[in-house]
């Protein structure tokens, strides 16, 4: 049985004594992929600050690894990649090396980490992405695609077991989306790491995540998505067309 990386227990979270989430009770087993996904507003974004610990939860519990977030102290198992950058200042003056960098800030206070392991690190997060050849240019110089690798590389620098990615895929071309998509199946399936999409891409979500959390305001569905596309009472809510473009998979 492998062990829950998240667990979360009628969790409510609320803005300016608005509940914008309630209720909300699931658990996140290690190697899972999941597809998080809801209509705009539904609270995905504050469902995952919730779970970094950038908002505090008006009520319920939150556990990462076995451990009570509140006394979680392991970022560094933890990758994150937050919607998109909103255009950066051509001039912004961190070339990509530094900015991928800064992902490994929480392993440097680490005993025996070495400026060895940590070039080491750089080096093999710019090869996984492509983009060592770009390493010494300025992040606010490049286009919106490569500005995300960039982004993407400073999450899983540190190998993170978990990685939670909030939209990722807007600002990619094509042909860098499936590469980053195939990137993240690549670290699911092989390196087993648990990883949480939050997506609009529901037409294609099914060929790499193996569950479906469906979330508004409240969980909708959680489960696999043979469940969800053999669920009358999902058809019921979604009508027969919506549950077909999530569970078309099947055609590939
Ligand atoms: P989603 O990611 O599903 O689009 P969000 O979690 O961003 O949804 O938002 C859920 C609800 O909370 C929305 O009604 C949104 O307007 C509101 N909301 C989000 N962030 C804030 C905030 N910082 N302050 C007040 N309301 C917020």
């Amino acid at each position: 049985m492998p062990m829950n990386v998240i667990e979360i227990e009628n969790l409510r979270s609320r803005y300016n004594g608005i509940d914008v989430l309630e209720d909300i009770t699931f658990n996140v087993s290690g190697g899972d992929y999941i597809g998080l996904v809801g209509p705009n507003g539904s609270g995905k974004t504050t469902l995952i600050k919730n779970i970094l610990g950038i908002v505090r939860p008006a009520g319920g519990q939150i556990r990462l690894f076995g451990h009570k977030q509140s006394a979680f102290q392991e970022w560094f198992r933890v990758g994150y990649l937050p919607q998109r950058l909103s255009s950066l200042n051509p001039g912004f003056p961190s070339t990509v090396e530094e900015i991928v960098a800064l992902g490994l800030i929480a392993k440097r206070r680490m005993p025996g980490y070495s400026s060895k392991a940590h070039h080491d690190a750089i080096d093999r997060a710019l090869d996984l992405l492509n983009i060592s050849d770009i390493r010494k240019k300025k992040i606010g110089e490049l286009s919106g695609g490569q500005q995300q690798r960039v982004l993407i590389a400073r999450a899983i620098i540190n190998e993170p077991e978990l990685i939670i990615l909030d939209e990722p895929a807007t600002a990619l071309d094509p042909e860098t989306r499936e590469q980053f998509y195939a990137m993240l199946k690549h670290l699911n399936r092989q390196r087993n790491v648990t990883i949480i999409l939050v997506t609009h891409d529901i037409g294609s979500i099914g060929q790499h995540a193996n569950k479906l959390l469906l979330v508004d305001r409240r969980v909708v569905f959680y489960g696999s998505f043979d469940d969800f596309c053999s669920s009358t009472h999902m058809t019921d809510l979604f009508g027969t067309h919506s549950q077909h473009v999530i569970c078309h998979r099947h055609e590939f």
